[in-house]
């Protein structure tokens, strides 16, 4: 039994600063650097990246694999042509290359689901036609998907099956990876293709209310996974509302043996989320306010959500009002995890350890940088590895990194963007995340995966960055014209 396998994965926010280029898949922060041909299966395996549960399971079950080629890049904005059309092409060629040394019995892609391409909006739908055009319309394909995956009609009826992770954070990707890979199997072994009954939702969930962990997200996956006991797949993707397209939003497949109950499966979904619209609004405080609160509890480690500037999202992390916020109103023991400005980097690393600098200190992509005099405490490689739930044992490499102290308050600076999941990043250079009073992270909900337990509070604060709390704000041109930009908060 042979199965080829690659994966694409990037999350596009379309009003984001920075083009995603083919150079961002070659150098990741949180997860593994692009893997060509034989490089992919011992690069991947060990990984918390999809593809490492399915090869886990491909490989229990005695197949042969044949990879292509697999890479990821940070959220940014859309995907430049040049890179779409190099990294496809290099699936392509390896798919093409498998089938001249012998039949397939199958495909399996780990993407992401929510690619914007220069000249694709539907960057996934646009790799599994190529795909298709290369394996045939017949030959078993699954893929898993990211649930911030903005999941269109040409998805599912490319794939056999896509199923998304059920977490936000993340923490189960290799579950997903395994699943899809447990059901090309089945369908090697002999399954029928599954009946597809796709919606989508009519109004879209702002990233801080996806959050699995609290409701009403919790609910609604805990009724998934209940409505998905009769069916093959109940695939929910909660949409990455930043895409600037006709399908950007939250929706559902259903994979059944029946297309009846494909059908009434997700219209029972999806009706169960409708009835909490109300609930999926979001709470939030501006920075100031969000810093004085912080201030006022006092007490254990406060957690300062800096959701707008978001890496994981598309922000730059680099945004500095936050930081500002902090030094202005005296906050004690606070730290700031991160700044990705590898000039102010650089010269922390040319002054030294003990040095007092002066700093034009982040911003540079929104031309607001924080001037200040900074002491230098610690300099770093910037190379780490993740403990955390999400990320454990991936390699961390944010470049050249220094911790610099602004009177009470100190800031992770770093040379590489990186979203705030993981104690690790703040244990590299020597802080213990709990010792903090006040701590900041850059991050929307993957944060709370591995800093959730040790907040005192949380609050999820409002300064500057293009991963806006609230996505209606944005200039859209090309949403669909039925679809709520923001959950209705009554009625
Ligand atoms: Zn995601």
């Amino acid at each position: 039994m042979r199965i080829a396998i690659g994966g694409f994965l990037h999350e596009s926010h379309s009003f984001a600063a920075h083009p995603t280029t083919y150079a961002d898949f070659l150098s990741p922060g949180g997860l593994p650097a692009m893997r060509i041909g034989d490089a992919m299966v011992p690069g991947l395996r060990t990984t918390s990246a999809p593809m490492a549960g399915a090869i886990v399971v491909a490989e229990a079950a005695g197949a042969e694999l044949v990879p292509t080629a697999w890479a990821f890049a940070n959220p940014a904005g859309p995907v430049e042509d040049a890179a779409f059309e190099r990294l496809s092409g290099l699936i392509c060629a390896g798919l093409s290359l498998a089938l001249d040394a012998g039949p397939l019995d199958g495909v399996y892609l780990d993407l992401h689901g929510a690619a914007v391409i220069e000249s694709f909006p539907d960057g996934e739908g646009e790799l599994l036609r190529r795909v298709r055009a290369i394996v045939g319309a017949d030959l078993p394909l699954t893929i898993s998907l990211d649930p911030h995956a903005n999941l269109t009609a040409a998805m599912v009826q490319l794939a056999d099956v896509a199923v998304p992770f059920r977490t936000y954070p993340h923490v189960d990707m290799k579950a997903a990876g395994a699943q899809a890979m447990r059901l090309l199997l089945e369908r090697i072994a002999g399954a029928k293709p599954w009946f597809r009954a796709f919606r989508q939702l009519d109004f879209w969930i702002p990233l801080g209310s996806q959050c699995t962990l609290v409701p009403p997200m919790a609910d609604a996956m805990a009724a998934r996974a209940t409505m998905a006991e009769g069916v093959a797949e109940l695939a929910w993707c909660f949409g990455f509302p930043y895409a600037d397209f006709a399908d950007c939003g939250p929706a559902v497949a259903c994979y059944a043996t029946t297309q009846a109950q494909a059908d009434a499966t997700a219209d029972a979904f999806v009706a169960l989320v409708a009835e909490r619209e109300r609930d999926f609004v979001q709470e939030t405080l501006p920075s100031a306010e969000a810093v004085a609160e912080a201030m006022r509890i006092g007490r254990g480690t406060v957690v300062l959500a800096d959701t707008q500037d978001n890496p994981g999202g598309g922000g730059h992390g680099d945004t500095t009002e936050l930081l500002s916020e902090l030094v202005r109103q005296g906050a004690q023991n606070a730290l700031v995890c991160l700044i990705n400005d590898a000039e102010s980097a650089a010269a922390c690393h040319a002054a030294g350890v003990g040095s007092a600098v002066s700093l034009s200190l982040g911003g540079k992509s929104d031309g607001m940088p924080f001037l200040c005099e900074a002491v230098v405490e610690r300099l770093t490689d910037g190379v780490f590895e993740l403990t955390g739930p999400m990320g454990a044992g991936n390699p961390g490499n944010l470049g050249p990194t220094a911790l610099i102290a602004i009177d009470g308050v100190r800031a992770i600076v770093s040379s590489r963007k990186m979203q705030a999941l993981d104690k690790a990043i703040v244990r590299h250079v020597g802080v213990e995340p709990t010792d903090c009073a006040i701590l900041v992270l850059k991050s929307s909900v993957h944060f709370r995966a591995d800093f959730g337990d040790m907040a005192e509070q949380t609050i999820v604060a409002i300064a500057p960055g293009p991963v806006v709390a609230d996505p209606a704000v944005l200039n859209f041109r090309f949403v669909r014209a039925d679809v709520r930009r923001r959950p209705r908060a009554a009625g």
